[in-house]
């Protein structure tokens, strides 16, 4: 018997299948998925492998077989679905096998080692009094109070206190000094963890009978299940709508027909809530895949879920490639979201991509579902390639909040030196004095490296990507950083012949320092890249905006999500146009979910909420589409300019990044890759005469430098998926494993196709 392997750790020189024998005392263990040593290479050093298929293949001319060293016990099996969806990704996205398959692994477990604990001592009296209370200053203090409390045996690891919490040794050694908490060492597994925030909640929530567009949206989901083939739908609900209780009915009928179903949600979504909800359904019949699991608990839930003990597993990104027997069902809700791409490592899958590799294997259903949902969903949904189910009325109660937009170039409006109009400032006034809270929300990237027409409020864009130019004040040019294009700054705005232009831009701390300055002895929360450090700063400054209410909190796009304060009344958007500017062309897109979301903010409870949207661009078709939540006009206006510039879904765009920390190199070897690519380019397009393709010129990438390396890129579009990845096949597997050991080692090369 001889089988073909996978290394697990090789880079694309070594990335192929192989053949070995079975020594006769391994036959009746060895299997697809089953992992293996085998000696390698002239030296045969002993590597790891993974079987993917087994017969009688017969090797390579000329090459005797070796034979297969021993099967490596510790690790399980993977199932032979998850085999083949490795061979899937590694054709669609082209990158080691082995960075592939530790996708689908369950983690090792670690060694042991002394580890420090903290353990409340306090009982729950004293607790609930020092929570109450005002003994604890510090609010990390009260924090580690609470974490401790939820925590299994009401211990848990200083290391995780400081990783996941933020919450340094200073301030527990305080809670010792006052005899709440005390310090122990043991023997124990690395990075233990027993944080269960999602075992604590239960709770009962309230089943409902399906309305009757929740029945519509059902019965379609369920015929995609009962159907033999792989089938995709896509669930359009406004928020409130009640998709989640159609989820929940969905993965109930699976189950009770013998399957399975994944439940992705994006990972800021992951909270006790959502979970709770889920269990107080379906009891223990679930597995929690989210990243503060230690090892030995990953292991736990892979285990249930690999042996069929639960049927129903909830879990961010990569909880897409868990081991479920017999799939039928998966769901992505909040599909638009970009976390369900990797974006931190190779490879750079989507998860729904994904879901339908995994849909076509085991034949399930798909559901993807959105209150706004990609471009590039709907497209597919309106040309038949997926079902599509709309819930347009709001299943409880609440009301949309009544949005105006502010003119910001009105004289009327203008307050001399501030951020604020007139009618905005009116309103927080008005909020701040009947006790209610508002939210102001400051895009983040602004007008920072943009060229802005003072009159009229729009940025210079390329006039063959229809995306905005950067700005470089040296040699007075504007760059498009997508295709290379370079311009010398016009004397005139294009829409509107004013030959004012200016670049300012609105940052959070101006607008806190305003509202200091107008209402004094206001407290006001700030939320930003620089006041949110660790995991749980985030969550930490909501708590204090809820439970304090707190009258004013300033935030960027991160303030967005999941926020559901009954006393915010009002919503106000700063320099709404920021979010429009950014060099990417799927901002429109980004901008109308936002807004949509964010005006969603305002009146959850029982007032009305007002929101309040302030631009320079008064014809922005966009801005009236957010605040009337009128999708179908959002979505004419953009899959035009879609169209128009030649972006998905009309056109699939392959991005290759050079990066490294000496600039003028990533450059240099960015424009030989090019090159390079011009030749394969230049012959697959000849081959394939019908395909419209374009390779651009290499320019900065649009984040220009991160992580201290410096980002060169160039794109690729064609109107063929498969002639991108035809090029791209040969570029990783010739250009890229001919470079030199050193272009190897002191650059890094990613690509990406979308
Ligand atoms: P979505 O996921 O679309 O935002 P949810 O499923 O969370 O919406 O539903 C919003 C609210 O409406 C929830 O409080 C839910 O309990 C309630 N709800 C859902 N379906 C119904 C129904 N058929 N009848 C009454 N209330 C419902
Ligand atoms: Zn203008
Ligand atoms: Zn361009």
């Amino acid at each position: 018997m001889t089988v073909k392997i996978c290394l697990l750790k090789s880079n694309n020189d070594f990335d192929m299948e192989y053949t070995y024998i079975v020594p006769e005392h391994l036959v009746s263990e060895i299997d697809v998925g089953v992992f293996v040593t085998v000696p390698f290479g002239k030296g045969n050093s002993l590597r790891e492998a993974l079987v993917v298929s087994v017969g009688d293949f017969c090797g390579e001319v000329g090459f005797k077989l070796k034979k297969i060293n021993d099967i490596i016990r510790k690790r399980e099996k993977l199932s032979p679905d998850l085999v083949e969806l490795c061979r899937e990704m590694q054709k669609r996205y082209l990158c080691a096998f082995g960075s592939i398959v530790s996708l689908m692994m369950p983690p090792e477990l670690p060694e042991k080692r002394k580890i420090k604990f903290v353990k409340l001592t306090a009982d729950a009296e004293r607790v609930s009094s020092l929570l109450l209370g005002n003994e604890l200053r510090g609010i990390k203090q009260i924090r580690c109070v609470e974490v401790l409390r939820d925590s299994e045996n009401n211990v848990i690891s200083l290391e995780a206190l400081q990783r996941d919490f933020d919450i340094q040794k200073s301030s527990v050694d305080t809670l010792v000094k006052k005899g709440i908490a005390e310090i122990f060492e043991e023997e124990a597994e690395f990075c233990v963890n027993t944080y269960n925030e999602f075992e604590k909640q239960g709770g009962t929530y309230p089943v409902h009978e399906l309305n009757e567009e929740q029945v519509k949206a059902f019965n379609n989901i369920k015929e995609c299940i009962e159907s033999p083939l792989s089938s995709g739908i896509l669930l359009h609900g406004i928020t409130g709508s009640g998709k989640t209780e159609v989820y929940l009915n969905a993965i109930k009928y699976v189950v009770e027909q013998g399957g399975s179903a994944i439940m992705l949600v994006p990972e800021i979504a992951l909270t006790p809530q959502i979970v709770s909800r889920f269990k107080s359904r379906f009891g223990e019949n679930i597995a929690v895949l989210h990243s503060r699991l230690t090892a030995a608990q990953k292991r736990n839930e892979y285990e249930k879920i690999k042996e069929g003990i639960v049927k129903i597993v909830i879990g961010a990104r990569s909880a897409v490639f868990a081991p479920c027997k017999n799939l039928k069902l998966i769901i992505l809700d909040e599909e638009q979201e970009p976390s369900y791409k990797s974006y931190d490592s190779t490879p750079y899958y989507c998860a729904d991509e994904i879901a339908f590799m995994r849909s076509r294997m085991c034949g399930g259903a798909v559901v993807l579902g959105s209150a706004t949902p990609r471009v590039t969903t709907y497209y597919e949904s309106l040309s038949g390639k997926l079902k599509y189910s709309y819930l347009g009325n709001r299943a409880s109660k609440g009301t949309l909040p009544g949005v105006c937009i502010v003119n910001m170039r009105e004289e009327s409006e203008k307050i001399p030196g501030s951020v604020f109009s007139k009618t905005l400032f009116a309103a927080m006034k008005k909020n701040y004095e009947a006790g209610k809270q508002t939210i102001l929300f400051v895009p983040r990237r602004g007008y920072a490296g943009k060229l802005v027409c003072g009159d009229c409020g729009k940025t210079m864009v390329c006039r063959r990507c229809r995306i905005p130019m950067t700005y470089h004040k040296k040699g007075g040019r504007l760059i498009c950083h997508y295709c290379g294009n370079t311009i010398t700054v016009p004397e005139k705005c294009p829409s509107c012949n004013s030959s004012v232009f200016n670049s300012r831009s609105i940052g959070t701390e101006s607008v806190e320092a305003e509202i200091k300055k107008y209402f004094e002895n206001a407290d006001v929360i700030r939320m930003d890249a620089d006041t949110t450090t660790g995991k749980e700063g985030h969550k930490v400054l909501l708590e204090k905006f809820e439970k304090e209410n707190i009258p004013f909190l300033v935030g960027t796009q991160m303030i967005a999500k999941g926020l559901d304060f009954p006393n915010v009344t009002l919503v106000g958007v700063l320099n709404a146009d920021g979010l429009i500017n950014i060099q990417e062309y799927t901002a429109g897109e980004r901008a109308f979910q936002l807004l949509t979301q964010v005006f969603g903010r305002a009146g959850r409870g029982d007032d009305k909420g007002y929101g309040i949207l302030q631009t320079m661009i008064t014809d922005e078709p966009l801005y009236s589409a957010a605040i009337n939540q009128e999708y179908d006009s959002f979505y004419k206006n953009e899959i035009g300019f879609r169209e128009a510039a030649g972006y998905p879904p009309f056109v699939h765009i392959c991005t290759v990044n050079v990066s490294g920390i000496d600039d003028k190199g990533a450059f240099s070897l960015a424009t030989k890759l090019r090159s390079e690519t011009e030749k394969i380019y230049d012959r697959i397009r000849l081959s394939r005469k019908e395909d419209f393709a374009e390779l651009f010129k290499v320019t900065r990438s649009p984040v220009p430098k991160l992580n201290n390396r410096y980002r060169w890129i160039f794109n690729i579009k064609s109107k063929s998926k498969d002639a991108l990845l035809e090029i791209m096949e040969e570029f990783a597997y010739k250009t890229l494993t001919g470079l030199s050991a050193f272009e190897k080692e002191a650059f890094r090369i990613t690509f990406d196709i979308e």
